[in-house]
């Protein structure tokens, strides 16, 4: 097969002059062919040559002039080019070896074909010659591009043998199958089956990523649900694990926590691209299995499962290398608050309520809103529309009272200095009193967010605990 027509991009004809030049043959490789199949634009460009990597990627970077640079890791034999739109990576072809215990194996020299057997999975390995003798032809070895076709990932060589070698590669499965909506071969799944404890050779840091690119998918689910059956699930996530299964006490069962939680997170995806609404999606249960009772009257129960969760979160980021920062705070407050919108409508929707809801949330009250529709998964329809209409009423009273009253990023009218100030007192506890009744006061409608009503009120709270202004107000 020749693909001379799709390779548009000038930098190929000019990348094969320059091997041309030094007598090395030259290779576009791995993930931007595999795109370049299935319609997908790709900027990330691997390239593989017979012979000095480092050497191509140098002359190529002089060639693509200024405003390019170059950055060589001669101790991995490969170089990165890049300018504003590309970034251009080359390596020379190798051969690998692995001993058993760590994923960095012994490298020597080798030939296109040494350097494809080493790739990950048959869709990964293809290539295509830029020599101008042989330009466009694809070096389709282990028949990937019918593995295109059929939507499937596969080893090209024994699974066992490329898992056990380097367990990442497990999860680049089930990432990819993810992100592409393939399947993964029946016999290269069952070998991370078997190979699943190997996973824990792999850096935190390094499933972190292939997580996120799962999250990022746009039915997350899938990788989910692959992990789990893999058996990696619950040695990478084995919180999430726990949601599985249904206990049954009295012939009376709950659902399957699991399956409800990968509902939610499907549905916040189909929602919303903010990976961290997603992930907020996943953990909003996950302390359910470790405050799950069985009660004769009430059936069963999962108390506080929300307070508990956000407890749980810092530790399990911590351990699974998430950042530990604006991003791990998002997720446990929307674990923390997620019970709240529905308590409100099984309740009444008062402007008070309302208030207090958006005085908690403050600017991710429209990602909670989204978290608490997703999270209702029920089979009843009509259950599902009478919720739903109920949200949507409690959206519309969220923006009347926002409008209204500015509680979002809620600043009390009246601060502690001014208090001080106004009696000359030192800071007390009477202070903190004070300021607390006047933000109750506004966020149950007694009196207007404002400052003339605020400070009347911290006036008739003074004198009541005896306080003098010192000049007359
Ligand atoms: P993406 O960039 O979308 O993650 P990709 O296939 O380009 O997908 P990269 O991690 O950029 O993935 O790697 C480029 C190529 O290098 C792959 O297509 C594959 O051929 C090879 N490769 C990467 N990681 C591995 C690995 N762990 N084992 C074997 N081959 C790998
Ligand atoms: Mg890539």
């Amino acid at each position: 097969m020749n693909l001379k027509e799709r390779l548009e991009n000038p930098v190929f004809r000019l990348i094969g002059t320059v091997a041309d030049s030094i007598g090395q043959p030259c290779f576009v490789v791995g993930g931007y062919v595999r795109d370049l199949f299935l319609g997908r634009h790709s900027t990330d460009m691997d390239f593989v040559t017979v012979g000095s990597g480092i050497k191509v990627a140098e002359l190529v970077a002089e060639k693509l002039g200024p405003k390019t640079s170059l950055a060589v890791y001669s101790n991995f034999g490969t170089a990165q080019v890049k300018n504003k739109n590309m970034e251009l990576e080359f390596v020379g072809a190798r051969k690998e070896s692995y001993s058993h215990d760590s994923r960095n194996p012994v490298v020597e020299d080798g030939t296109l074909d040494d350097d494809q057997k080493r790739r990950d999975f048959t869709i990964n390995a293809m290539a295509i010659s830029l020599n101008s003798d042989t330009f466009g032809e694809l070096v389709d070895p282990f028949d990937g591009l019918s593995d295109i076709d059929k939507r499937l990932i596969r080893t090209p060589l024994d699974p066992d043998v490329t898992f056990s070698d380097d367990p990442l590669r497990m999860m680049r499965a089930i990432r990819f199958a993810t992100q592409l909506d393939f399947d993964i071969f029946p016999a290269t799944f069952e070998a991370i089956a078997r190979n699943s404890g190997r996973i824990s050779i792999i850096s935190r840091e390094r499933v972190f990523d292939e997580l996120m690119k799962i999250i990022k998918s746009p039915v997350p689910s899938k990788g989910f649900l692959l992990l789990e059956r893999s058996g990696l699930l619950k040695i990478i996530f084995p919180e999430l694990q726990a949601l599985k299964g249904i206990e049954v006490v009295d012939g009376k069962g709950h659902k399957d926590n699991f399956y409800h939680t990968l509902q939610v997170l499907d549905n916040v995806a189909s929602k919303s691209d903010n990976e961290w609404l997603r992930w907020a999606a996943v953990f909003h249960d996950i302390a359910k299995p470790v405050t799950k009772r069985y009660d004769s009257k009430l059936g069963w129960t999962f108390h506080n499962h929300n307070f508990v969760g956000m407890k749980m979160i810092p530790g399990i980021f911590k351990r699974m290398k998430f950042p530990m920062n604006e991003k791990m705070r998002y997720v446990r407050k929307l674990v923390e608050l997620h019970m709240r919108p529905i308590a409100l409508v099984e309740d009444e929707v008062t402007d008070s309520a309302v208030r207090r809801l958006l005085f908690d949330a403050g600017d991710d009250i429209d990602d909670l809103m989204t978290l608490c529709e997703a999270d209702i998964t029920s089979k009843n329809q009509e259950k599902i529309r009478r919720y739903l209409d109920n949200f949507a009423l409690v959206r519309n009273k969220l923006v009347e009272i926002e409008e209204k009253d500015r509680i979002r990023n809620f600043q009390p009218p009246v601060s502690g200095n001014d208090i001080m100030a106004t009696f000359g007192i030192p800071p007390s506890h009477a202070i903190g009193e004070i300021k607390e009744i006047i933000k109750n006061s506004i966020l149950d409608g007694k009196i207007p967010n404002e400052r003339e009503a605020a400070w009347s009120l911290m006036l008739e709270l003074a004198r009541e605990r005896g306080l003098e202004p010192k000049t007359q107000a």
